[in-house]
C-alpha cells in the first residue's frame, strides 16, 4: 500500500479531517542508505541460475532419489547445503550451515517412514544473538499426481524461486553485520503436508529462539496470472488477523478492547508493506488478510501454529497451468511448472523485499515489550511499554496510530527513550495505537499492538 504523499497530507489536514485527534502526520523519511544498497544488489541473473541449477535435478519430489549426484531431493538438498557453505567462505564463515531432519510417516502423503532434512544457515546477530528473523523457501517438487516420485518435476516456480530467492538474499545480506540474527531456510517437505516446517519450527522452539519475523517465500515469479492479468509491480503478503495460540483470556480481552486485525502476523505483514513503499522502487505489497490463500498451506504456517509471527510472500496473479502440472501441451495450452514461466526480474524485485525487511528488523532494536494501553472514560490515551532485550540499541521510541478502519498505520510521533506516552484530548476508542523501538541508525521494529506480547 502506498502511504500519502505529504502534498496530500496537507490537503487533507486542511479539509475534512483538521478536526480529528490526534492529527495525521507524516511518515519518516526511509533511514537507511545500506538498505538501498542491499536491494541494489539483488541479482535477477543469479536468481536465474539457481533456478536452472534447481530445476536442472530433474525432480526434487520429497520421497524421490536420494543417493544420486545428478537428480532427485538428495542431490538437491546437498547442493543447496554446499552453495550455503561457499557462501559463507565468501564473507568468512559467516553462516553456520546445517541439516536439520526427521523422521515422518506413514502419513497419506509420506507412505513410507522417511527422513525429511531441510538446511538452515545462520548468520549470528552481534548483539541480540537469541533474537531471530527467518526467510524461506522450499526444496521439493511435485507434478499432477502429488505421489510421483520419479518423472520431471522441475518445480522452477513452487518453489526452486522463493528457495533461489532465499540463496540470494543471503548472498546479498552477509556483506554485512547485524545486531539480531538472520536465518536463511531452505524447507522439504512442503508438498507433502509441511513437514519440513514443522521440524524446523520445533527446532526453533526447543532452541528457544526469540523470532520476530519469518518471511516464508511461495512462488515469486508468475507475472502472467491465470486471470489474464500480467503484473510484475506488485506482491502479495498473507498473515493471520490474531495467532491460534491466542488464549481464551486473551480472546475474551480482545473482545473488549479490540484487534481482531492486529496480531502479530499483521504487524508483520505491514512492516514489509512499508518496507516496500520506503525501499524497493515499481513494487507495492498487496496485504491479504488471510493466513494463506484460500483453502491453501504454506510453509510459513507451522511457525504461525506455534505462535510465531510469519507471513507468506508470493506473486499476485497465480498461474494454476503452471504449477503442480505434468509436462505437456493440452488443446494448444502448454501445462508445466518449467523455467519459462518464471520472471527472474520480478523474482528479484520480492528477493529485495525480503532483504530489505530482513536488514531493517535485524538493525532495529528488538519490539517494545508489555505494551499497553489504558484511558477508559478519560479524556486522553495512555500507552506504556517496557525496554526490549536490547535496550541498548534504543534510540527511542516511535508511537503510531490509524483510524480502526484503517488497513496501515496512518500517524506517527517520535516520544523519545521514555516508557509511557499520553495521547491527550483523545478519546480512546476512536484509532488503534502502537508502539515500535527505533535505533540510532534510524531502523526500527515492529509496530507493537497493546496486550499482543506476553
Ligand atoms: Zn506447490
Amino acid at each position: 500500500m502506498r502511504v500519502l504523499t505529504l502534498t496530500a497530507l496537507a490537503l487533507f489536514a486542511s479539509s475534512a479531517l483538521a478536526a480529528q485527534n490526534p492529527p495525521r502526520a507524516p511518515e519518516p523519511p526511509a533511514p537507511d542508505p545500506r538498505i538501498h544498497a542491499i536491494v541494489a544488489a539483488v541479482s535477477a541473473d543469479r536468481i536465474r541460475e539457481t533456478v536452472t541449477r534447481l530445476v536442472g535435478f530433474g525432480t526434487r519430489h520429497t520421497l524421490s532419489d536420494t543417493v544420486s549426484d545428478s537428480r532427485g531431493i538428495g542431490a538437491a538438498r546437498r547442493w543447496v547445503k554446499a552453495e550455503f557453505e561457499r557462501i559463507s567462505t565468501a564473507c568468512g564463515g559467516c553462516l553456520e550451515v546445517l541439516y536439520v531432519s526427521d523422521t515422518v510417516g506413514p502419513t497419506p502423503r509420506i507412505p513410507l517412514r522417511t527422513l525429511v532434512v531441510s538446511v538452515l544457515a545462520i548468520q549470528r546477530g552481534t548483539s541480540d544473538t537469541s533474537r531471530h528473523v527467518l526467510m524461506s523457501g522450499d526444496i521439493d517438487s511435485r507434478i499432477g499426481d502429488g505421489m510421483n516420485a520419479t518423472d520431471s518435476a522441475p518445480g522452477a516456480n513452487d518453489n526452486a524461486s522463493g528457495l533461489a530467492g532465499t540463496l540470494e538474499a543471503a548472498r546479498v545480506l552477509t556483506r554485512h553485520r547485524f545486531n539480531g540474527t538472520i536465518v536463511y531456510a531452505a524447507l522439504s517437505a512442503e508438498e507433502q503436508g509441511l513437514n519440513g516446517g514443522q521440524i524446523v519450527a520445533r527446532y526453533a522452539q526447543a532452541h528457544g529462539w526469540r523470532i520476530t519475523g519469518v518471511l516464508n517465500n511461495d512462488m515469486i515469479g508468475n507475472v502472467q496470472g491465470i486471470d489474464g492479468q500480467t503484473d510484475a509491480t506488485t506482491a502479495r503478503v498473507f498473515s493471520d488477523g490474531t495467532p491460534p495460540t491466542e488464549t481464551e483470556q486473551e480472546r475474551t480481552r480482545r473482545r473488549s478492547t479490540g484487534g481482531e486485525v492486529d496480531g502479530i502476523s499483521r504487524q508483520l505483514a505491514r512492516y514489509v508493506d512499508r518496507t516496500a513503499d520506503r525501499y524497493v522502487p515499481g513494487l507495492d505489497v498487496w496485504m491479504i488478510y488471510r493466513l494463506d490463500r484460500f483453502g491453501r498451506g504454506g510453509h510459513h504456517r507451522p511457525f504461525a501454529d506455534l505462535g510465531y509471527p510469519a507471513v507468506r510472500i508470493m506473486e499476485t496473479h497465480e498461474n494454476y497451468n503452471r504449477q503442480h502440472q505434468n509436462i505437456r501441451v493440452e488443446n494448444g495450452v502448454a501445462y508445466g511448472d518449467v523455467l519459462e514461466g518464471v520472471d527472474f526480474g520480478y523474482a528479484a524485485k520480492i528477493t529485495a523485499l525480503n532483504a530489505a525487511t530482513l536488514a531493517g528488523l535485524s538493525w532495529a532494536p528488538a519490539p517494545p515489550r508489555t505494551v499497553r494501553l489504558g484511558g477508559a472514560g478519560q479524556p486522553a490515551a495512555v500507552l506504556t511499554w517496557a525496554a526490549p532485550e536490547d535496550s541498548a540499541n534504543v534510540a527511542g521510541y516511535r508511537v503510531y496510530w490509524r483510524r480502526t478502519d484503517a488497513p496501515t498505520w496512518e500517524s506517527s510521533r517520535d516520544v523519545g527513550n521514555v516508557a509511557r506516552h499520553t495521547f491527550s484530548g483523545n478519546i480512546v476508542d476512536n484509532y488503534f495505537f502502537g508502539v515500535a523501538a527505533v535505533a540510532r541508525d534510524g531502523n526500527e521494529s515492529v509496530v507493537v499492538f497493546p496486550g499482543t506480547d506476553r
